[in-house]
């Protein structure tokens, strides 16, 4: 049976009587449970089906806090003024048009993949997510929410409702991904880098490296570290030399290990450079 609730109230009452395969723009979940050709796609005795939900689909700016519903749609996150810089770089990067126009931010999180571009993004905006079940409301941080590989902190009865971003200035933003081809491919590497730079003295700086590791890779008590240090004083090769230990990628079809960390290594080393340009134009 698949039931459409147009209301959160309805989904989650549904939710609380039994476990569902949750799907909203299905771009994940029909990939994944994939039956053979000509054969639909498997997905369980009870589809709870979330994009008929319409108090779910805004996106708005509550002070400084973008707040993205689970139903919006990439294409529609797309058209916000306050979208951080950096994410609207990955969302543009995430398949093609017809996957964009009903994938939802949501769906890229809970889908818990290594490689998930939305994703890279959210861990260095530090962004949240709000989750609800019929009898609680709980919010955690993107990194704290996506446990491993196709693991999350989701409980059966609960579903995220929003994504909270903070909406703050950078001097720098950059997401950048390493795929197959320049359009329509999941990423072999990738890596949002922002930056706050005040009179050439770093504010704040963080990095996140998507497809490199089980979950994206990010380091905060490392970047807070970094916190006061003059442009001309960060040491690159220190920078580098600790997210390197830090990530653990793998070889698979798209690529290998070494290839892998290499271009994680030569991404990061240009935006250090670029963040060091950019202040100094
Ligand atoms: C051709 C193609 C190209 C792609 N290219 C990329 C790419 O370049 N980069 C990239 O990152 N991804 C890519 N993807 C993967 C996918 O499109 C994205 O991850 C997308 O954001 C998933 O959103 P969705 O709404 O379709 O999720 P769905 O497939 O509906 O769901 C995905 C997972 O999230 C869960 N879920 C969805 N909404 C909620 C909710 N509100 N609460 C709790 N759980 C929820 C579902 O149960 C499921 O486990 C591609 C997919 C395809 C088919």
């Amino acid at each position: 049976m698949v039931a459409a609730p147009t209301t959160l109230q309805e989904a989650l009452e549904l939710l609380s009587k039994q476990p569902c395969t949750i799907v909203a723009g299905a771009t994940d979940q029909y990939v994944r449970l994939r039956n053979r050709e000509g054969v639909k796609p498997n997905l369980g005795e009870h589809v709870l089906y979330l994009s008929a939900i319409a108090e779910l689909a805004s996106c708005k700016q509550i002070g400084d806090t973008l707040e993205i519903g689970a139903t919006a749609t990439l294409t529609d996150l797309l058209k916000h003024p306050e979208l951080p810089e950096v994410l609207r770089q990955a969302i543009r990067q995430i398949g093609g048009p017809g996957i964009r126009n009903i994938a939802t931010l949501a769906g890229n999180i809970a889908n818990a993949s290594p490689a998930a571009d939305g994703v890279c993004a959210l861990v260095a905006l530090r962004a949240s997510v709000e989750l609800r079940s019929l009898s609680s409301k709980r919010t955690m941080s993107v990194s704290d929410f996506i446990l491993g590989v196709r693991k999350t902190a989701l409980c059966a009865d609960e579903l995220i409702v929003k994504i909270l971003v903070p909406i703050e200035t950078w001097t720098f933003g950059r997401f950048v991904k390493v795929g197959g081809r320049k359009a329509d491919a999941i990423s072999k590497v990738s890596l949002s880098v922002l930056a706050r730079t005040d009179q050439g003295i770093v504010s704040d700086l963080r990095i996140a490296f998507g497809a490199s590791s089980p979950r994206i890779a990010s380091d905060r008590s490392f970047e807070e570290g970094l916190v006061g240090t003059p442009l001309e004083a960060l040491d690159e090769q220190r920078i580098l030399s600790h997210y390197a230990s830090l990530l653990s990628p793998i070889d698979d079809q798209r690529s290998d290990k070494q290839y892998r960390l290499d271009v994680a290594m030569n991404l990061l080393r240009t935006a250090i450079r670029d963040i060091r340009e950019d202040t100094h134009a």
